[in-house]
């Protein structure tokens, strides 16, 4: 059996990691500013995480959701108190896609209602309602674009205005920060205005934190930078450090009924056990105010580049972006400086998404090699 092809491969095979360090089959290092698409959020192996999970999983890997899992309860009390959003219920599940499919199937829930308001170049993962909310036609088969949804510029208040007060509108879903799409955010002002509009229209807000949570922007949600409360979160990616878990955060005002979501995988004993550990580091290590101060320096640093037309983004979920498309200095940064970073569908943006216990040094070493591609 052969695979699959959907996926274009650089030519690097990775055989192991520690820390911010990639290593392929040849012994090559590689210096890794992707974390795997914003995944690796406490670092390649960290001790603790690699032994809470094999002590787990010497004790018990996975039962189904039909018994009790304290290691849930543990998990959904410790996210809320990091996260400061103990008035939320934890719903959990495998991926970010599933987080969002779950978040918008709650939305219709609760609303009665069907269409959504997603955003210009969003991404929201690939599967029936997610991908409808995602701005790429070429991801959305035609059974994807049987489902009801409206995309808009952000920071246009009055088309906004104009769409939620149809009333037809479920849910209103938005990236704080766009990961996929190339680093753009909404105003505070807009954010406000869209929180108070979607009250008003009785429609349930998601902020999808997928890419931008667990600490990446600086703060735990990246929405937290604009002061307001969504309706749902969801979170995926950075939580698990590599291990599939998915989470959906649904405001205590909306209420559960037995059967409603459901998962045979998910918050299994590995999962929870996983993402504890992700919790229990970014804590004792200040992980949320690394993640602040290094993007700070990071984009300091980033003035002495004259190529540099604008930087992105917030804490460690950053875009330097050119005036040129950066396909070939991607691979030249791989191939020749063994650096691994992002794209995104702005084809002018280097995405940059480390690890949020990276150092200095670490960027000092980034800032050289980039230097050394770009002559
Ligand atoms: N939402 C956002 C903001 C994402 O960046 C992604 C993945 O890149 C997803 C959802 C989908 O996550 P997954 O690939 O885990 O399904």
């Amino acid at each position: 059996m052969k695979l699959f092809d959907v996926y274009p491969l650089y030519d690097v095979t990775p055989v192991s990691a520690k820390g911010i360090v990639v290593t392929d089959d040849k012994g090559q290092e590689y210096l890794d500013f992707y974390g795997g698409h914003a995944v690796i959020s406490i670092g390649h192996a960290h001790p603790l995480y690699v032994k809470r999970l094999k002590d787990q999983l010497d004790r018990i890997g996975f039962y189904s959701n039909a018994v009790h899992n304290p290691l849930q309860v543990e998990l959904a009390t410790k996210l809320g108190q990091l996260s400061n959003c103990a008035d939320y219920n934890l719903f959990l599940c495998n991926s970010g896609a599933e987080a969002n499919e779950n978040a918008l199937k709650m939305a219709s829930f609760q609303t009665g209602k069907s269409r959504v308001i997603a955003f210009n170049n969003s991404f929201h993962g690939r599967t029936s309602a997610a991908v409808a909310t995602t701005d790429n036609e070429k991801i959305n088969a035609p059974i994807n674009k049987q489902q009801k949804v409206t995309f808009l510029p952000f920071n246009d208040i009055t088309a906004f205005k104009n769409e939620i007060e149809k009333g037809d509108v479920c849910a209103v879903i938005l990236e704080s920060i766009q990961g996929v799409g190339g680093l753009d955010e909404p105003s505070t002002e807009f954010f406000k205005k869209v929180e108070k509009l979607c009250k008003e229209n009785q429609v349930v807000l998601i902020a999808d934190e997928v890419q931008s949570g667990f600490g990446r922007s600086g703060k735990f949600f990246a929405f937290q930078h604009h002061d307001i409360n969504p309706d749902i979160i969801t979170i995926a990616k950075g939580m698990g450090n590599g291990f599939p878990v998915g989470g959906v955060l649904i405001h205590e005002s909306i209420k559960a009924s037995y059967g409603q979501l459901g998962t045979t995988f998910g918050g299994n004993h590995l999962a929870c056990v996983a993402t504890l550990a992700v919790l229990e580091v970014l804590e004792k290590e200040g992980l949320v105010e690394n993640a602040k101060e290094l993007g700070n320096y990071f984009l300091e640093k980033a003035k002495e580049i004259p190529q540099v037309k604008r930087t992105k983004g917030k804490g460690l979920m950053l875009g330097l972006e050119f005036d040129f498309e950066v396909a070939a200095l991607r691979k030249k940064l791989i191939y020749e400086q063994h650096l691994f970073t992002g794209g995104a569908n702005d084809k002018h943006v280097l995405r940059i998404l480390p690890a949020l216990n990276i150092t200095k040094t670490d960027m000092d070493l980034f800032f050289e090699k980039l230097k050394i591609a770009l002559l």
